[in-house]
């Protein structure tokens, strides 16, 4: 098979140039980093869970009309995915205090938030990802108003979507991150969700015990973190065949 051509390695993803013009391959790869690159660990499986539940999560996004850069899963690994000019900002959403937010004001992790909190970070490794004000995105071009609006409107969709999902498994969404790209549609911009969904990305605590199901296990040292994303992905039944053997659904005629 012909070499494919590497458009883009992440920390925990590779991009491949796709079977067609305006297509990507998006490789999971096992790599977890913490602290902007500080910490490293190969967690087995890693790659693969992310990729069913990524699929599972925008093709869901999908069915309620929410546009996303997901086509098709591809393999254990990879999905087909369409090639988006990446916006370069984090979009994070919180419905509770937790992480950096709850350092930085000082508040007890968990506390209820107000309303759900729509923030963005500039997307830069070398900075470490800084917060920045809707002031300076527009100023410096990285999006118009009108896409900051855009943003916080498919920002919020998507999170009463996840966070109707998690609840329904007995998961509370604190918070998660999600990237935003451009297509172009007959001279026309368009705004999807682009990247990812996963435990990487969002803070998953069980509803009962608290006990957290996201990357904060592999940041904090709380224990498995391929256990963690398991129980995630067998909550919503998405796992993937090797990795568990669900029981096959009774046929009623
Ligand atoms: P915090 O700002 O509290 O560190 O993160 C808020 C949310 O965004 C968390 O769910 C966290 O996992 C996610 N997040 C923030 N930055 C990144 C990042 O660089 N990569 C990933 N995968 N998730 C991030």
């Amino acid at each position: 098979m012909a070499r494919r051509k590497k458009v883009y390695e992440g920390k925990a993803k590779i991009l491949y140039e796709g079977p067609e013009p305006g297509t990507l391959v998006q490789y999971f790869k096992d790599d977890a980093t913490a602290g902007n690159g500080a910490k490293k660990d190969v967690i087995d499986g890693k790659g693969v869970l992310n990729n069913r539940l990524s699929e599972f999560f925008m093709t869901g996004l999908q069915s309620i009309g929410i546009p996303t850069h997901f086509i098709r899963r591809l393999n254990m690994r990879e999905q087909l995915i369409r090639h988006v000019e990446i916006i370069p900002l984090e979009v994070i959403v919180r419905n509770f205090a937790a992480g950096s937010m709850a350092k930085r004001l000082g508040m007890e992790e968990g506390t209820v938030l107000p309303r759900p909190i729509v923030e963005f970070s500039y997307k830069n490794d070398e900075l470490g990802d800084p917060l920045v004000p809707e002031e300076y995105i527009i100023a410096f071009g990285w999006a118009t108003q009108q896409d900051l609006d855009d943003i916080v409107s498919l920002a919020l969709r998507v999170n009463d979507f996840l966070s109707g999902v998690m609840h329904g498994v007995g998961i509370k969404l604190v918070d998660f991150k999600i990237e935003v790209g451009r297509i172009w549609e007959n001279d026309y911009p368009r705004l999807v969700v682009a990247d990812e969904i996963s435990p990487d990305s969002c803070r998953l605590w069980d509803v009962e015990t608290g006990t957290k199901l996201d990357k904060d296990v592999f940041r904090r040292d709380l224990g498995s973190l391929s256990d963690a994303y398991t129980e995630v992905a067998r909550r919503l039944g998405v796992l993937p065949s090797n990795v568990t053997h669900r029981p096959k659904p009774t046929l009623i005629n």
